[in-house]
């Protein structure tokens, strides 16, 4: 008689801190793990394995990692076999002394060796080594070449076209722990796409630190207008995106294909940081505010309505009060849909956390609450706009906090909810808008 064995399937939990850069790399960090019989689950406490999935673009979510640590040390004092990895950007940055300093972590990966996580786990449970993976290499982390299959309710997909940063900005520590621009072949891009579309993906946003200078360190790719063309003709693929933009890389060709290549969405998300033309020099940007200004403006020509999103910073080292006004004028001038506003935080190895001239810390609050009030008021302003109006929407799902409610997109990237009648996720409707909230719009279909 054969008798089976049938092993019980494990449970991994993922937290997620940070940029969709990181949501992109969860993702693949949860299909990698499935293959070896790990299946999510919503409780770190029912985990096999809990993944933390770093961010040190700033000293808050930093802050959450570490008292997320504390707890799960506690946890695995009631769970011995508990397995706890970290990764992203601070495992990248803290590497070995993560190891050091947490003896309750199992592994450590950086994050361009996310495809040796595998590896390291092999190491852990068959020897019961501790491991660290954490190179920085100049190549593509092959992870993201393995096939990827969503789940059939997913219609919207991000997918990697480039992986680090050449830029620099002064404030921030993305080049430092995710190394140096390099982007995928395209043709690995379309393929990656095609298989996508082939599984139902509807919408796809194109990923990268600065997707614009796309193909610029690959001898004989083509650049991102030629990439956005390829994907363009991919039958099935209804919407394209693509994040996030630098505006110093933003050519008029790019500018054109608004408004030209039908399923590139009317939305562009394209970081200011500072409307003071000396604190935009300090930060590295390369650009003024004038150009800045007139890139706004051949956009808005290129495609009337086009929604515009942002990121400011406020209290950047030597930021005096005349460069916050010139900040708040150029938000009030240019009338953002909406902006991710960030108070300026010292991130350790960039060039300006040797800057001084350093922000008082409630002056940075006050600047940062005034100008997240301007931008309450001119996000309320503009949404009021879309009342009565019809919008098209690709239907996402049951929303999270209403289930009984629809949620989806308009092109313009306004998230809307809306009474469900039976609508598979995938179909495109037609909604009038009848209410606007600070952050959705809400409607019913046409
Ligand atoms: N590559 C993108 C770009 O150029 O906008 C995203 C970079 S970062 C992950 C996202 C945003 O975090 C930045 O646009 C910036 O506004 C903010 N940021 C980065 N470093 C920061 C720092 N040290 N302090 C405060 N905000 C920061
Ligand atoms: Fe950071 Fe600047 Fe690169 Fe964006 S473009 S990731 S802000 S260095």
């Amino acid at each position: 008689m054969l008798i089976f064995f049938i092993m019980p399937s494990k449970k991994l939990y993922i937290k997620t801190f940070g940029c969709q850069m990181n949501v992109y790399d969860s993702e693949r960090i949860a299909h990698l793990l499935a293959a070896r019989d790990y299946h999510p689950v919503e409780d770190p406490d029912e985990a096999d394995l809990v993944f933390l999935n770093t961010c040190s673009v700033r000293e808050k979510p930093e802050q959450k990692v570490y008292s997320t640590l504390g707890r799960l040390r506690a946890l695995k004092r009631k769970k011995s076999k508990l397995i706890i990895g970290i990764g992203g950007c601070m495992a990248q940055q803290e590497g070995e002394t993560f190891l050091r300093r947490f003896p309750h972590v199992d592994f450590v990966v950086g994050t361009k060796e996310i495809s040796r996580i595998g590896e390291l786990l092999d190491e852990l449970e068959v020897y019961g080594r501790r491991g660290l993976a954490a190179n920085l290499s100049g190549r593509v982390d092959p992870y993201v070449r393995l096939p990827f299959f969503l789940p059939a309710s997913k219609v919207v997909a991000f997918v990697s076209i480039m992986q680090g940063c050449d830029n620099f900005c002064s404030f921030c520590i993305v080049p430092y722990v995710r190394g140096r621009e390099v982007s995928r072949p395209s043709r690995e891009v379309v393929e990656e796409i095609r298989s996508l579309a082939g599984q139902g993906v509807k919408e796809v946003t194109l990923l990268g630190q600065n997707v614009n200078s796309y193909g610029q360190t690959s001898a004989g790719e083509m650049d991102f207008v030629g990439l956005l063309g390829a994907v363009q003709e991919i039958p099935g693929v209804e919407r394209l995106r693509f994040t996030t933009s630098h505006p110093k890389d933003l050519s008029p060709s790019l500018i054109r294909t608004f408004g030209k290549f039908p399923k590139l969405c009317e939305h562009i998300h394209l970081p200011l940081q500072s409307g003071s033309a000396r604190i935009l020099q300090r930060m590295n940007r390369k650009y003024s505010p004038e150009e800045y200004l007139e890139k706004i403006h051949d956009l808005r020509r290129s495609c009337p309505g086009i929604s515009i999103t942002s990121d400011m910073i406020v209290g950047f080292p030597g930021e005096k009060e005349e460069d916050f006004r010139a900040s708040m004028e150029m938000i009030a001038k240019i009338g953002f849909d909406d902006l991710f506003s960030f108070k300026y935080s010292d991130r350790p190895g960039t060039r300006a956390a040797r800057f001084d001239e350093k922000v008082p810390e409630e002056i940075g609050q006050r600047r940062l609450a005034e100008l997240q009030t301007l931008q309450r008021m001119i996000t309320q302003e503009k949404n009021k706009a879309w009342e009565e109006k019809e919008a098209e929407v690709l239907v996402e799902g049951p929303s999270k906090a209403h289930p009984q409610e629809n949620t989806g997109r308009t092109r313009t990237n306004h998230i809307v909810n809306f009474p469900r009648e039976n609508l598979a996720p995938g179909a495109m409707v037609r909604v009038r808008i009848q209410r606007v909230y600070a952050h959705s719009l809400r409607g019913e279909i046409v």
